[in-house]
């Protein structure tokens, strides 16, 4: 059999041809309704459902709300929306909190087998007796309790007898271990408080590592993957399972290195601290690394894909530079989508010598890699809007572009010279004079003279303003390497385009010719607004 590079499609390579799970592979994505899903969880959403696929298996949405907060419906809705758009569908939408009986009968069971018990121990007195990674724990007093005693107690827990934190339910395993999480590990909480599921019927509740292996169990999970921080709590994962003991092939558990960005943060709690302290517009800000983010800022779900297939799983982790994630969408956009011509901080240009009345269409094409995409007939004359970045009145070294005495092509249409540069009385440029020569029309052959410079335009009387966003990096690194947020991560401008832009739609993509690629605003952008985010520029600073 060929090794795949990923080491987790060995491991099912290796169980399918023992017969482990008879073939079976389930997997899930397990998220906590408490936040938006970022560019990290779509790491682990096309691992899951894209294995279950490689081997015609099943993937299930599964919520992992076994802590009892209010249901957001906002994240639900967020959480599946955002699955979809990657392009993934689930077999099964489940939520642990449905598992809480069998749960509970779990931890009865374990009771009775002598591998739980009810302790009274306060969090600090278990913190203490937990011992350290140099020194054994010490025995609870209260390890010792009988089976009935625990199994009361354990049920007057459940009738709701106690306060919060009187009492845990705890495995019994082993003090001693060098291991820490298996130094009887508390595996139920006193938590008055309801739950958005069951209500008020439970006050107690089950921890995540007691919990999680018993809904990868009963859901009929083979390969639960997650993440490597976890891979300490994996004996409790297969304690658990075997202790119990309900189960032929229990689910095993299998870590891989979590995504981890530069220039970005991806803690859900901290993200949900930048939208309420209004550091951000909303969870879908253009800059946020949230899937919904992303997706606002124009990223493409194949470009997303293609960059998880590319960072690939590994067992160690590290940092992946975000230029690849730019990259992908670079690489994604560049044979999809048109350009079109649009300038930004403009500069007039009028042609002296073009005849005031007189204006030509320019076949321009719409994508330069991509010629079945076809060509597009954008208005020419007299007064035209340049670039702002292309011209200079007094040029540095090697620049081609416009300035006193030069000339350049103007891209689709005419060779054209600069003569005069015409200033407003603070001394700013009002307005250049040019001229053409008719003889360099664009695609009439002529190329007796070369120029350096190609640059774009826009004609003036058809110009349709545009509002631009554009983005650089939410966070940025101080001097020692931590992200702080960049208070210049979004400049807007207004510029001036082609009127064919004007036909676009919310959510359109294009190549602003030389600039980058842009997204009209799914939620800004109106016939009246035209409101464009930059997605990426041009510019690729990333090296195999
Ligand atoms: P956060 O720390 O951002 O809140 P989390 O791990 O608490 O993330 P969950 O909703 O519990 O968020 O995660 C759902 C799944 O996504 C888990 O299986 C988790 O391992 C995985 N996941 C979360 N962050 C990353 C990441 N940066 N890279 C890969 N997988 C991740
Ligand atoms: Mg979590």
């Amino acid at each position: 059999m060929a090794e795949s590079n990923n080491f987790i499609h060995n491991i099912i390579d290796n169980d399918n041809a023992s017969g482990k799970y008879g073939g079976k592979v389930y997997t899930r994505f397990p998220p906590e309704p408490n936040g938006y899903l970022h560019i990290g969880h779509a790491k682990s959403i096309c691992l899951n459902f894209s294995t279950a696929k490689k081997y015609g298996g099943k993937c299930n949405l599964r919520y992992d709300d076994t802590n009892p907060v209010k249901e957001d419906v906002e994240y639900i809705n967020s959480i599946e929306a955002d699955v979809r758009w990657l392009g993934w569908e689930w077999d099964e939408r489940l939520w642990a909190s449905d598992y809480f009986d069998t749960m509970y009968e779990g931890a009865v069971e374990l009771i009775k087998k002598g591998k739980a018990y009810v302790c009274d121990l306060s969090a600090d007195e278990i913190k203490v007796y937990r011992g350290t990674l140099k020194e054994p724990g010490r025995e609870s007093p209260y390890r010792e309790r009988s089976v009935e005693e625990n199994l009361r107690l354990f049920a007057e827990m459940k009738e709701g007898k106690y306060k919060d934190g009187e009492k845990v339910l705890r495995a019994k395993i082993d003090m001693g271990s060098p291991n820490i999480n298996m130094r009887d590990p508390v595996i139920y909480r006193i938590a008055h408080a309801p739950h958005h599921n069951t209500g008020d019927k439970w006050c107690i509740y089950p921890m995540y590592d007691y919990a999680h292996p018993i809904e990868d169990a009963i859901e009929g999970i083979t390969h639960s993957i997650c993440t490597l921080e976890f891979e300490d709590h994996r004996p409790l994962y297969d304690w658990v399972l075997r202790e119990i003991g309900w189960w032929t092939q229990p689910p095993q558990q299998i870590e891989f290195a979590r995504l981890n960005l530069t220039n970005t943060v991806m803690s859900k709690r901290y993200l949900k601290a930048l939208v309420e302290n209004g550091d951000v517009e909303s969870w879908d800000d253009p800059r946020m690394p949230t899937i919904a983010g992303l997706r606002r800022r124009g990223y493409t779900p194949e470009a997303i894909r293609d960059f998880c297939e590319r960072i690939g799983v590994s067992k160690a982790n590290s940092i992946v530079d975000v230029s690849l994630l730019e990259h992908c969408v670079r690489e994604d956009l560049k044979t999809k989508v048109e350009s079109r011509n649009v300038v930004e901080k403009p500069i007039k240009v009028i042609i002296t010598n073009y005849p005031e009345d007189m204006s030509e269409m320019m076949e321009i094409e719409n994508n330069k890699e991509v010629p079945e995409m076809g060509s597009r007939m954008v208005p020419f004359s007299r007064e035209l809007w340049v670039d702002g970045e292309d011209f200079q009145e007094f040029p540095e070294k090697k620049y081609f572009r416009l300035f006193p005495s030069n000339e350049v092509r103007f891209k689709g249409a005419y060779f054209i010279t600069c003569n005069e540069v015409v200033k407003n009385e603070d001394g700013s440029v009002k307005e250049l004079h040019c001229t053409y020569d008719p003889k360099t029309r664009s695609g009439s052959g002529f190329e007796e003279r070369k120029v350096k410079g190609t640059i774009h335009w826009v004609d003036a009387k058809t110009a349709v303003p545009v509002t631009i966003r554009n983005y650089n990096y939410l966070m940025l690194p101080d001097e020692n390497g931590n992200n702080q947020l960049n208070p210049a991560s979004v400049e807007v401008t207004v510029g001036y385009a082609e009127p064919a832009l004007a036909e676009a739609k919310a959510g359109e993509r294009f190549q602003f010719f030389r600039h980058g690629y842009y997204i009209a605003d799914e939620k800004l952008f109106s016939k009246e607004n035209l409101v464009f985010n930059r997605i990426v520029d041009l510019k690729s600073s990333w090296k195999k």
